[in-house]
């Protein structure tokens, strides 16, 4: 078996939808960066990329790169999973934390989780994501930015 960790932030912004987890969330910011800064996949692609030895996401998928711009999470996330799984059978399980002051993540958990399950061809029930605000401290808990921790099991 073999363990990844990942973690990742990105600034929270006026004028950018909001993608989590891999899906849209209604709110009036969303989060800044090169692709959709989809914080939670791409701390779920460096934990996968962890587990395997393969470096992390931004040797694959550098932001320099104009082929990466505005691209969807998703596939990344998709091509991430291509270059492990030709290494590694399956998924043992993935467990998420985002750090979030606001919106309430809590009634899209189970959404995400289901998005990320098919996209990796493993059950939901081998997903699990968790939120947390930071009590309204630091970055994060001024609304400036989200964040998120992953940890993935290969088998
Ligand atoms: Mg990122």
């Amino acid at each position: 078996m073999r363990i990844g960790i990942g973690y990742d932030i990105h600034r929270l912004v006026e004028g950018r939808p909001l993608f989590l987890g891999g899906i849209h969330i209604p709110y009036e910011k969303g989060l800044l960066g090169h692709s959709d800064a989809d914080v939670l996949l791409h701390a779920l692609c460096d934990a996968l990329l962890g587990a395997a030895a393969l470096g992390d996401i931004g040797m694959h998928f550098p932001d320099t790169d104009p082929a990466f711009r505005g691209i969807s999470s998703h596939i990344l996330l998709e091509r991430t999973w291509g270059l492990v799984s030709a290494r590694f059978d399956t998924i043992g399980n993935i467990d998420a934390t985002v750090f979030a002051q606001a919106p309430k993540i809590g009634p899209f958990r189970n959404a995400m989780a289901e998005r990320i399950a098919l996209t990796l061809a493993i059950d939901p029930d081998r997903v699990n994501i968790k939120a947390t605000t930071t009590e309204g401290i630091g970055l994060v808990g001024s609304e400036s930015a989200m964040a998120a921790m992953c940890v993935v099991l290969l088998d």
